[in-house]
């Protein structure tokens, strides 16, 4: 069985997986890492003929015994049942679609996963959770989505009124079961304080809160998989060896590069992975040798919004996992501004027909400049990270075409709303979560 330790505990005192997705972040205040990655031969992923097929011969490498075959395939049909198509750009370029999830993001795949394995350990142990997530982006709607409805689990969401897209505000608001939606009168920043204020609060102590950021391990497994898939699409629709690919990873807490690792290191030969961020520049600065002298940053805002992190978390899981050297040797970095991402975003349209939004062009400009850099062409397969359609405005202004439709975006303006509007305090968390 695998076991699971803190990244800061010297000890290594092991966690069954069980544990170390329902605590999330390490006491210590580490992230939780596998004591050993599975090696797992690759027919199980060049044979699979759907990802979810895939994701059960994969991953029961890693959850067997503590979850039964049965119940895994269960979960995995159920939480991976929407299409990851690979789809060829040019000779040797390629972009892996993440985004056909119910909310339009890659993160649909870690919070649909992560929410089912939580209510099979949930059930088994007769207990109940509430998940405080305090978001700006793609994560609230997609666990508020993946985790609605689950019976032993209610969902608390806080978000800055006036700070988000619209779009983005509509899937955070729409009504579902089990799920409450916080409108708090603030930034960012007090969503964040208040829940973690909330989670060391005497008088909530009484209840079963939890987290569902992207440093917990249950998010990151599922996100292996798609890299794997992209590996059997090459050979078994593009006729290209899986044995030589490079990946482009558009970037900003380094959660999607760690699920890339867990690949990797599963046995898929991967030449390189291009760690494609926008200006907040930490990583690339780290794997140019610089970031010793400099570290995190504050967070720096740009139209690639979901990968605006000055100091990625999932840093210190990746250093642990590979070291500095082995991480300088399977990355390349670069950091892209906003004028060139809206600008390969036109070339990408021009060039290919093919519309990606800004986080995707962000991956599709770091590829570019890899390629020139090292005239580097091994088979490239770029992570489209969302549906353009949830940034009408930077795609039409960029492009000069009306924005992007969407059938499962548009008819979330059909849908019942549910939101309250609340002060930047914990007292104001306290009401609703006791009331
Ligand atoms: C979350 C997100 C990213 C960044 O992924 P990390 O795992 O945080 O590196 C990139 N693009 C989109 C659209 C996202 O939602």
């Amino acid at each position: 069985m695998i076991q699971y330790y803190s990244t800061r505990d010297p000890h290594r005192a092991p966690l069954s997986f069980e544990d170390a997705l329902l605590k999330g972040l390490a006491p210590d205040g580490g992230l939780y890492v596998p004591d050993r990655v599975p090696t797992v031969d690759s027919a199980n992923w060049l044979s699979a003929r759907s990802l979810p097929e895939l994701a059960v011969s994969v991953l029961r490498h890693w959850l067997e015994p503590e979850i039964p075959l049965a119940e895994l395939e269960a979960i995995l049909h159920d939480a991976l049942d929407f299409p990851c198509p690979l789809v060829r750009l040019g000779d040797d370029l390629f972009v892996l679609e993440l985004f056909h999830g119910p909310t339009r993001s890659f993160k649909d795949f870690g919070a649909r996963t992560m929410a089912r394995l939580m209510q099979h350990f949930l059930r088994r142990r007769g207990e109940r959770r509430v998940i405080l997530v305090a978001t700006s982006g793609d994560t609230g709607s997609a666990v508020a989505d993946g985790f609605a409805g689950q019976d032993n689990i209610e969902v608390v969401l806080l978000y800055p009124l006036g700070k988000v897209s619209d779009v983005q505000e509509r899937q955070l608001i729409v009504r579902r079961p089990g799920v409450r939606a916080l409108a708090v009168r603030g930034s960012f920043d007090d969503c964040q304080r208040m829940v973690k204020e909330a989670f060391v609060d005497p008088e909530l102590a009484h209840l079963p809160l939890s987290s569902a950021n992207s440093i917990n391990i249950g998010r990151l497994l599922p996100q292996a998989l798609y890299y794997l898939w992209a590996a059997q699409q090459l050979a078994a629709e593009h006729g290209l060896s899986p044995q030589r690919l490079n990946f482009c990873v558009p970037s900003g807490n380094l959660g999607n590069l760690t699920g890339g690792v867990f690949a990797a290191l599963m046995g898929q030969p991967v030449q390189r992975f291009l760690a494609a961020h926008n200006a907040n520049h930490f990583f690339p600065d780290f794997l140019a040798g610089k970031a010793e002298a400099y570290g995190f940053h504050p967070t720096i805002a740009t139209v690639s919004n979901a990968m605006d992190v000055g100091s990625p978390s999932n840093f210190e899981r990746l250093l642990h996992l590979l070291g500095p050297e082995r991480m300088r040797a399977w990355f390349w970095g670069t950091t892209v501004s906003d004028e060139a991402t809206l600008e390969r975003m036109r070339e990408t349209h021009r060039a290919y027909g093919y519309l990606a939004c800004p986080h995707t062009s962000v991956g599709l400009e770091a590829q570019a400049r890899y390629r020139a850099e090292t005239g580097d062409r091994t088979p490239l397969v770029t992570l489209a990270c969302a549906h353009p359609a949830k940034f009408p405005e930077a795609v039409s202004s960029a492009l000069g075409i009306p924005a992007p439709k969407d059938g499962a975006l548009e008819a979330l303006w059909q849908r019942e709303t549910q939101v309250t509007t609340v002060e930047p305090s914990l007292q104001a968390l306290r009401q609703v979560l006791l009331g």
